[in-house]
């Protein structure tokens, strides 16, 4: 059997590595993580599909490496429902509440009512010291939207890793706000 010929796109987990690896020492990576935002909402809106979910989203393929390539995945089928439709609409209400609330104290902070807080917001429970990656002297608001990006990243990419140790890599996408996000746009427009 002839070997699938790789391509650039399937080296994005590499990308994606890099970035978590790149906002531990340096908060200001953390800007990066606004594009895995706006490019899969982007190309659904504009006929794309879930194309970035299938050939682009390097948290995806990271999953992937570290469950298959690496084997760290029990390989067990996922309980269905996480893939049910209120647990996943249920899901993008929880994580839109927290993002709008990481949006709130951006504005709080560029308008001086809140000082930043150098840490980042884990497991949307535990705000966790982050103070040394805090190395570019960022605007208050530009830095604590970096802190606040950060959490939420971080926080999709730890319940995704430990989700593919448990159950099966990518069990996260089966519920992941974005991958919702995304096929809501294009059902919407189908
Ligand atoms: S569902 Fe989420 S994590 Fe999975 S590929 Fe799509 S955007 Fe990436």
């Amino acid at each position: 059997m002839t070997k699938k010929k790789k391509k650039w796109s399937d080296y994005l987990w590499i990308v994606s590595a890099t970035y978590f690896t790149m906002g531990f020492f340096n908060i200001s990576f953390a800007w990066l993580g606004t594009i895995c935002f706006l490019i899969p909402l982007l190309m659904a809106t504009f006929g794309g599909g879930k194309g970035y979910c299938n050939h682009y989203c390097g948290r995806g393929q990271l999953f992937l490496e570290i469950g298959n390539t690496l084997g760290w995945s029990r390989q067990k089928v996922a309980p269905r429902w996480l893939s049910s439709r209120w647990f996943r609409n249920g899901f993008l209400v929880f994580f839109l509440f927290f993002f709008i609330q990481m949006i709130w104290l951006t504005v709080q902070v560029g308008q001086g009512a809140e000082s930043l807080h150098e840490t980042i917001h884990l497991l949307w429970s535990f705000h966790v010291p982050w103070h040394w990656a805090y190395r570019t002297q960022l605007d208050p608001w530009l830095a604590q939207y970096a802190f606040g990006l950060y959490g939420i990243m971080l926080t999709s990419l730890i319940v995704g890793v430990v989700l593919t140790v448990v159950y099966r890599p990518r069990t996260w996408c089966v519920f992941c706000p974005m991958g919702n996000m995304t096929q809501i746009i294009s059902k919407s427009k189908a």
